[in-house]
């Protein structure tokens, strides 16, 4: 029995018809419908000589013991945002239980290296805004303090609803211990974005997770009565922030991949009858190359320097949250970029706007690497998210090749220093 791609089309149509409605898939993490969709996957494992347990994150890890400890850990998500798509996070763990079921039978249940299929726990922070939950735990970047009182729409507490799943956020830490032996760490996952298809190409390779700089962004001028106040006498904060709001596309512009978003302001006292004497704004900064954001940040940063002065106004920065860019593993791209070329003949590489628990992952330094299938539409985070089923059985097909390619690497490496000997 070899690998059934279309398998994992029809497996991931019932997945559809098992957790979402008329809205889309509704697997929100640390919700019924979640365990649900977690129990019909793990009956999908009756029959495969494989162990399989959740850490301490509630992730859930199935492990197909190979002649060397050294682990190829696949990982996916099983959770959706709310009204989600048919794909995003599952097409990963399916594809990657197919793989594995290759791996099982061709090897007769032993194959040279260990294989670890991992579901993370709660990718998506739908319910309590904090995103790669269980990865981070397993990463060991997550900081307990900040995110357990952290609360759902109906007041719930993030440490209560984990307690409901037979979590404990006390125990977080433990999930580290997953990280040993793992030797290198593949994903595939939908792109989200157009860029493939606007290429015309299936499958590509991802270069890593975009970095990212958000601030909140205040511009201090005066109110004043909109009939009475001359032009040449106003402080208009609205008028410095809508400057920044325009300046931020060519600080942009000037690289390949990088973005810049203004996505929310807020005028106070935003009445018709006022100029505005504070306007309230975000921006969100991304790119892979960790000099050019920073000085995409130092250009925005002096834009508005200069626009509240023309305008006669004062502002403040501070930052909302920011993250690193995460290149992944040279040797691995090549790999990813071999299999992608053997099955759909050519290949491109691209960075990942979106993070995903690759990020994560490599963050704790095991080798890791991301393949891309094309996405209709760059649509995602919505029911109507999609994928040429002929592209989703490539998807499989490629991804199948990168084990075994990621296989033969691990074979080839000396155990990963600290995550060895015993
Ligand atoms: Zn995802």
């Amino acid at each position: 029995m070899g690998l059934d791609p279309t398998r994992t089309v029809a497996e991931l149509k019932e997945l559809r018809a098992l957790t979402g409605d008329a809205n889309g898939s509704q697997r929100v993490a640390w919700t019924g419908t979640w365990l649900k969709a977690r129990e019909w996957f793990a009956d999908k494992l009756d029959g495969l000589p494989v162990e399989h347990h959740p850490d301490a994150a509630g992730n859930n890890w199935v492990t197909l013991a190979g002649e060397s400890e050294k682990a190829l850990l696949i990982g996916g998500h099983l959770d959706s945002v709310p009204n989600g798509g048919w794909l995003d996070g599952c097409l990963n763990v399916l594809a990657g239980l197919e793989v594995l079921r290759r791996i099982a039978d061709q090897y007769r249940g032993r194959p040279p290296v260990t294989i670890r299929l991992v579901d993370w726990a709660d990718e998506e922070g739908a319910r309590f805004g904090r995103s790669l939950l269980g990865s981070s735990a397993f990463a060991g970047t997550h900081s307990i303090a900040a995110d357990r009182a952290r609360t759902d729409r109906e007041g719930i507490r993030l440490e209560d609803a984990l307690g409901r799943c037979g979590v404990s956020i006390d125990r977080f830490p433990e999930a580290a211990a997953e990280q040993k032996h793992a030797a290198a760490y593949i994903e595939l996952h939908i792109e989200q974005g157009p860029v493939l298809e606007t290429l015309g190409l299936p499958l590509g390779v991802v270069l890593g997770t975009k970095g990212v700089e958000r601030h909140a962004i205040a511009f201090h001028g005066q109110e004043a009565h909109s009939g009475s106040t001359p032009m040449n006498a106003r402080k208009d904060a609205l008028a410095a922030a809508a400057k920044l709001v325009l300046e931020i596309r060519p600080i942009a512009r000037r690289h390949p991949d990088a973005v810049c978003t203004m996505g929310s302001l807020k005028t106070f006292p935003g009445i018709v009858t006022a100029v505005v004497g504070r306007c309230e704004a975000t921006l969100d900064q991304r790119d892979l190359d960790a000099a050019v954001l920073a000085q995409m940040f130092r250009e925005a940063r002096e834009a508005s320097y200069r626009f509240a002065a023309e305008e006669r106004c004062t502002v403040e920065w501070s930052r909302i949250w920011s993250i690193e860019p995460i290149a992944f593993h040279p040797e691995l791209l090549d790999l990813c970029e071999a299999a992608i070329r053997e099955v759909a003949g050519t290949s491109h590489r691209l960075p990942s706007g979106p993070l995903h628990d690759a990020a994560e992952v490599s963050r704790a330094g095991i080798p890791t690497v991301m393949m891309f299938v094309q996405s209709l539409g760059g649509i995602s985070h919505n029911k109507i998210e999609d994928t040429r089923e002929e592209h989703l059985e490539l998807s499989v097909a490629a991804f199948d090749r990168l084990a075994d390619k990621a296989m033969s690497w691990i074979g080839r490496q000396p155990l990963p220093h600290g995550r060895g000997s015993d």
